[in-house]
């Protein structure tokens, strides 16, 4: 198979002042062609190093990409080092050199001998004009590999690739395959549980490709097809996505990036529920997630923080009888407070976080414990309540019990 590289040149990068864009740009736009990048590398502005990656890029790759290092400042470096591993020779490019030369005198200043570096090209390279800066992009053919040289502006360096090497590669690798992926997310399922349910099909899975990902308190899977069109790849994906969701499609709430708190929302409105907070543990985190969703006023009433047992007890009418025998972390609190908020609140459904969010323990109960109630009409069951006891710092253990209230209204 072909490989490419990509080389991004400059300190800046490996200092951390800027991130490496350029790649992650090119990466996708040849992944789009079906063109598999292999390796990306960054080397600072030492002629040395980058004669050492392009020697090691040229050993290892059939296409290379350089990004940067092509302007007037002696730091300059990406020329002088092709240079001294191909002794390939440089010449004045003269419609760049015409264009340096008509910006000075439009812009009336006089134009230093560095200027002219910019317009230097490899003798024998396809030179492809900048339309939005100065130093043109080049490509050199070497030993049989393709050499492609892009200046590290951003805006440049994407108007190049567009418009003359995007058609350059297509002309000259005759490019019929596209790459096409889609994200399956599931909630409810760990990633072992996920992986070893998908291990048969994983197994003998090669286009398209199955690769689980975990995040906070979900996974989700990559499918990716490679095939000579966009409707052939996606057909491949629907072929593979249907057995995946013949193992796994209970877990399963939405594609790419789609968030389950969408779903919830959506779910909500169809079935004409609206929804109402009783926040102890997560202290207005859970209204916080719902509100980002713009239109979510038609289903959400509303959250109340009741962090202490006053608030329990005055906002939400808790009876202290309950918390003296219960105590505000148990299943029984949490009931009275979903139930107690929706008829607040006026809403369909209600939900309840009470818990440990530590690093201490609380009325006996370890860090991590949480208990969330989910209460309603119209909802699966008048009343569930589930207790959990999540790992983890206080920020990881409301951010777990967030995300698992947004699965228990999604069941
Ligand atoms: P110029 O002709 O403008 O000097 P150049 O080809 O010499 O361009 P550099 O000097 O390396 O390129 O980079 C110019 C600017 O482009 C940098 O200051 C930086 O902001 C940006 N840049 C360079 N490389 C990258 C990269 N890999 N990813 C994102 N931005 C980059
Ligand atoms: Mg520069």
């Amino acid at each position: 198979e072909y490989k490419a590289e990509i080389i991004a040149v400059g300190t800046e990068l490996l200092l951390g002042q800027i991130a490496n864009t350029n790649a992650q740009w090119l990466s996708q736009k040849l992944a789009n062609q079906g063109i598999s990048v292999y390796f990306h590398g960054v080397v600072g502005d030492n002629l040395e190093r980058v004669k050492t990656a392009f020697q090691l890029a040229s050993d290892r790759s059939d296409l290379i990409i350089v990004t940067g290092g092509l302007g007037p400042t002696d730091d300059d470096m990406t020329r002088e080092a092709f240079q001294a591993i191909t002794n390939n020779h440089l010449k004045e490019d003269e419609q760049t050199i015409d264009k340096i030369r008509g910006y000075f005198a439009k812009t009336k200043r006089k134009m230093t001998p560095n200027n002219r570096k910019q317009a230097l090209v490899f003798e024998n390279s396809l030179v492809l004009q900048n339309s939005t800066g100065m130093a043109p992009g080049m490509i050199v053919d070497f030993n049989g590999k393709k050499w492609v040289f892009l200046p590290g502006v951003p805006r440049e360096m994407k108007t190049i690739t567009t418009e003359h090497v995007i058609p350059y590669l297509k002309r000259t690798f005759l490019l019929t395959s596209v790459i096409e992926s889609r994200m399956l997310r599931f909630i409810g399922i760990g990633e072992s549980q996920l992986e070893h349910e998908l291990k048969p099909l994983i197994d003998v899975q090669q286009n398209p490709t199955i690769a689980p990902l975990a995040s906070e308190g979900e996974v989700a899977i990559r499918l990716t097809a490679k095939a000579e069109s966009k409707e052939k790849a996606n057909e491949l994906i629907d072929k593979t996505e249907l057995s995946v969701l013949e193992q796994v499609g209970n877990y399963f709430y939405g594609y790419d990036s789609t968030s389950i708190h969408e779903c919830v929302f959506e779910l909500l409105k169809s079935k004409k529920l609206t929804l109402a907070a009783a926040e102890s543990l997560t202290g207005g985190g859970f209204s916080n997630e719902i509100v980002s969703l713009s239109g979510v006023s038609q289903v959400y009433m509303g959250s109340v923080v009741c962090y202490s047992v006053y608030s329990k007890q005055h906002l939400l009418g808790i009876s202290p009888e309950l918390i003296e025998v219960h105590g505000t972390i148990s299943e029984q609190c949490a009931e009275a407070m979903a139930k107690n908020v929706c008829s607040k609140l006026n809403s369909s459904i209600g939900i309840s976080f009470t818990g440990v969010a530590g690093p201490d323990d609380s009325e006996g109960k370890s860090a991590g414990t949480v208990f969330i109630s989910v209460h309603g009409h119209g909802h699966k069951g008048e009343m569930n309540t589930e207790a959990f006891h999540f790992q983890g710092d206080r920020d990881t253990i409301r951010t777990r019990a967030i995300k698992k209230g947004f699965e228990l209204l999604y069941r």
